[in-house]
Parts: C-alpha cells; sequence; structure tokens
C-alpha cells in the first residue's frame, strides 16, 4: 500500500500527472469517487493547441477532436439580420471531446504503470515526516507525495479553495442532432454563420453569462455559462431555454454540467509533500472559465518537481508562469460581471477591445498593449463611469503585479505573500 504518488482525481489534470509521473518510473495511484469512464469533464470544451505543446502531451486528432472555425460575437441573443459586432478566428483554438481525452490520458498512465481505481473517494489527507496518509471510505494508503487533481467540489487537501459563490460559474455544454436541417442551417444564414462558425452571445443572462451556438453538420453544440449568485438563470436553464425555443434541434446526444471556480490560483499550490493541481488549485483561465490546457502544463511542472523530489519546484514554476496572468485575467473577469449589455455593446462594438486583444485572451495568452487601446481610451473618454471601473481594474492588477514579482522562497514567508495575495484580489 505504500506509492510514489497518490493522485486524488482522474480527470484531464490528475490522469496526465500520472501518465507523466509513471512514465518517469514512479508507483503512481489515482483514485476517483467517480467510475472512471465518467472522471473528468464529459462534454466539448475548447484548448489552445500550444498548451499541449507546452505540456507534452499529443495534440488530439481523429474523433477526439472537433474544428472550431470563426467566432462571432454579439451583445445579447442574435435575432435574423443582426450583424456581428466582432468576428474572429482564434487560429490554434481546437475543440476536444474531453470523454476521448481523458480516456486517452488515463489509458497512457495505465500502460507506464499506474493503477487507477475508481468509485474511491479521498476522504482525509494526512503529511506526517516523510510520508502522506490518505485515507479512503476503506482503506489506507501511504505515498510520499500526494496530489489534489479533485476539482472544485473535491478534497481541498491545502485548504479550503476561495471560490465564493460571485466566483463560481455555472455552465453546461451539449451535442444535439438537428432534427430539421433546413431550419437550421437557416438559423445560422440569418445571423451570417457558416457551417462550424461559433455564435457566442455575450451577456445573454447580463453580466458575465454567455451562450454559444455552433452548427457542425447535422450536429448542433451548445455551451452556456453564468453566475447563479449575481441572480442569473444557471448555464443549464440558458441552453434547456434555447432547445424549447428551436424546433429544429434533435435528441441530446452528450453533454454535461458543472460548476467552474473563476478564480486566480491559490498563492500555495504546493506545501511540504502535498500539492494541488487542475481545478483544485484554481488554476483556470477566469475571463472564459476554462481550465483545462493550464491544468495540463501544469501537470508537467509537478512532474518535474517530482522528478527533483522537491515540490517547491512546482511552486515557483507556476505561480512565475501563470500566477499573474491568471490572477490579471480574474480581475477582468469581476469587471466584465458588473456590464449592462449596454456596456458589453461598447465593449464589443466600438472596439474598446480590439481584435487582437480578443483573440489572445480566446487563446489564454497574456494580451499585449496594441493600437486599439487608442481607440478604446477615446471611447472610454466619452464613458467616464466605466473609465473609473476600468481604471480601478488597471490599479488593483498593478498592485497585484508588485505582489507576484516578490513571491518569496522560503515556505513561511510565502505564508504571509499568501495572506498579501489574498488581501490584494479582494473585491473592491
Ligand atoms: C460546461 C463546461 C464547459 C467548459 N468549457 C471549457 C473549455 O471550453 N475549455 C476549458 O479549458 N475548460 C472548460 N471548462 C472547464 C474544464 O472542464 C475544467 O477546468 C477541467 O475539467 C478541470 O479538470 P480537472 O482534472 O482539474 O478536474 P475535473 O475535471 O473536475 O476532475 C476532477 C476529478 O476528481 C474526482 N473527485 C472529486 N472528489 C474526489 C475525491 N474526494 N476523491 C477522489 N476523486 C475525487 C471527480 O470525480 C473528477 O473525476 C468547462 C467546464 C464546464 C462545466
Amino acid at each position: 500500500m505504500t506509492y510514489d504518488l497518490i493522485v486524488a482525481g482522474a480527470g484531464s489534470a490528475g490522469a496526465a500527472l500520472a501518465w507523466m509521473a509513471a512514465s518517469r518510473g514512479l508507483r503512481v495511484l489515482v483514485l476517483d469517487r467517480r467510475p472512471l469512464e465518467r472522471a473528468g469533464a464529459t462534454w466539448i470544451n475548447d484548448v489552445p493547441g500550444w498548451m499541449f505543446d507546452e505540456a507534452g502531451v499529443a495534440r488530439p486528432s481523429g474523433d477526439e477532436r472537433h474544428e472550431s472555425a470563426t467566432t462571432h460575437f454579439f451583445a445579447g441573443e442574435a435575432k435574423p439580420g443582426d450583424v456581428p459586432m466582432r468576428k474572429v478566428r482564434p487560429k490554434e483554438f481546437l475543440g476536444v471531446d474531453m470523454r476521448a481525452l481523458v480516456a486517452r490520458l488515463q489509458n497512457a498512465a495505465r500502460d507506464a504503470g499506474a493503477e487507477l481505481v475508481g468509485e474511491e473517494a479521498v476522504r482525509a489527507v494526512a503529511p506526517s515526516g516523510h510520508e502522506v496518509r490518505v485515507t479512503t471510505g476503506s482503506t489506507t494508503y501511504v505515498a510520499r507525495h500526494f496530489v489534489d487533481a479533485s476539482g472544485l467540489a473535491g478534497v481541498d487537501a491545502l485548504g479550503p479553495h476561495h471560490a465564493t459563490p460571485r466566483d463560481t460559474c455555472v455552465a453546461s455544454q451539449e451535442v444535439r442532432h438537428v432534427r430539421d436541417l433546413d431550419a437550421a442551417r437557416a438559423y445560422f444564414d440569418e445571423r451570417g454563420a457558416k457551417d462550424g462558425d461559433v455564435l457566442l452571445y455575450a451577456g445573454v443572462a447580463g453580466g458575465y453569462s454567455i451562450l454559444n451556438v455552433r452548427r457542425h453538420g447535422d450536429r448542433v453544440f451548445l455551451l452556456s455559462g453564468t453566475i447563479p449568485a449575481d441572480g442569473h438563470p444557471s448555464g443549464r436553464h440558458v441552453v434547456d431555454d434555447f432547445v424549447r425555443r428551436h424546433d429544429f434541434l434533435g435528441e441530446r446526444e452528450f453533454g454535461g454540467a458543472r460548476a467552474i471556480p473563476l478564480v486566480y490560483p491559490r498563492p500555495i499550490v504546493a506545501r511540504g509533500r502535498v500539492a494541488a493541481l487542475g481545478d483544485a488549485a484554481g488554476q483556470v483561465f477566469s475571463a472564459h472559465g476554462s481550465g483545462v490546457g493550464t491544468g495540463l502544463v501544469a501537470a508537467r511542472m509537478l512532474d518535474d518537481a517530482l522528478a527533483a523530489g522537491d515540490l517547491r519546484h512546482y511552486q515557483r514554476a507556476f505561480q512565475r508562469r501563470f500566477g499573474l496572468q491568471l490572477a490579471t485575467q480574474d480581475l477582468f473577469r469581476r469587471f466584465t460581471q458588473d456590464l449592462s449589455l449596454e456596456e458589453t455593446s461598447a465593449m464589443l462594438g466600438e472596439g474598446v477591445l480590439s481584435d487582437a486583444f480578443l483573440m489572445r485572451v480566446l487563446a489564454q495568452r497574456a494580451p499585449r498593449p496594441d493600437l486599439g487601446l487608442l481607440r478604446g481610451a477615446r471611447v472610454l473618454a466619452r464613458r467616464p463611469a466605466l473609465a473609473r471601473r476600468l481604471g480601478r481594474v488597471a490599479g488593483q492588477v498593478a498592485q497585484v503585479a508588485a505582489l507576484y514579482v516578490r513571491m518569496p522562497d522560503e515556505p513561511r514567508s510565502q505564508d504571509r505573500w499568501a495572506a498579501r495575495v489574498h488581501r490584494a484580489m479582494r473585491w473592491q
């Protein structure tokens, strides 16, 4: 019952880490509270190709991959004849069938020698000396290291998650057959979208909420995410309501719904022999609630640290590479949460956000200053209230940036630093 590494959670992040660590020859056990074939995400997610490359995970191909085309941005739900406010085609986007990706990573982990066990939930984690004792309902296992990759509603091995209800997006994605192909084609034609294009309805239920609709041949892909604590119907309701109103949609093929932590990452992702990974670590690109790519890249960093026998390398590498970038996106997300539909229109339609900015945000890269900012400054000059709110965000980003460049290496100083990060990131 003694392992080099025990991982709680066999979703994309946990399974990737198990594969990487077992490939290095570590004795790895993965425990998931669900049956393994239902572990992790079970719907279609968009993940930028560069994140697979950086993680050293082969890009999806064949049935695992769904091509993405142009994204048409609207403020609210588009009516026939409406012209999109923006159209961008993220070059680096891959639509990924997460059922296939998670199965591929689990199989690779198994082939490399890891043991994967489903329907066994981790109940308690107790580090002591040179080992960690991991207790499930029936057994206590012992390992040199433990990684919590159990998602938002998981083990919380490094203390409670800092996502408040206002930081919790409830999202739903599903794939449906088309019952009436002519009517489906007409719906997309009337809004200027070709086969494969995404109609993105921003602010569809107010504030931070979206509905994405895409047709590919005789299937339609629907995705919605909202923040119910802001008084919006859940993503599931938004999708169900759209389905009710459109007769061309037929039977549901697959999909799923879940809460996504829209947060900055845990300032401490590793302490002693315990680390957090993926959604459990808040490693989410909060501006659009994407966590798959960051979880894979972080798994590679954590594997490197395990190989060196010191999880502090992971703390350092992850925070230096992603800490400030994800915290900045999180502050921007909170700003969008309070936008009215009219303000969302101004941000998109009047070009406060440039195409280059939108592309980089969709591709989960840090935005760069560009000429669009000048146009944005002119628009904001006519909207002092919006400009003031954006200015507050910029001030908070500067304060947080100053902290991230000074992250200490010594664990006790890191606790004080983490407390300062939480204070600087508080809602204002
Ligand atoms: C509808 C929807 C759409 C999304 N779209 C995108 C997108 O387009 N792009 C993107 O990058 N991200 C997207 N996301 C977010 C993405 O799905 C998550 O960030 C990702 O799945 C997180 O992976 P993970 O491995 O960290 O955690 P999870 O996928 O949550 O896996 C955690 C696993 O831990 C298990 N577990 C929980 N508790 C325990 C326990 N006590 N013991 C053992 N096991 C436990 C769970 O059963 C689960 O299998 C979307 C999310 C939703 C809901």
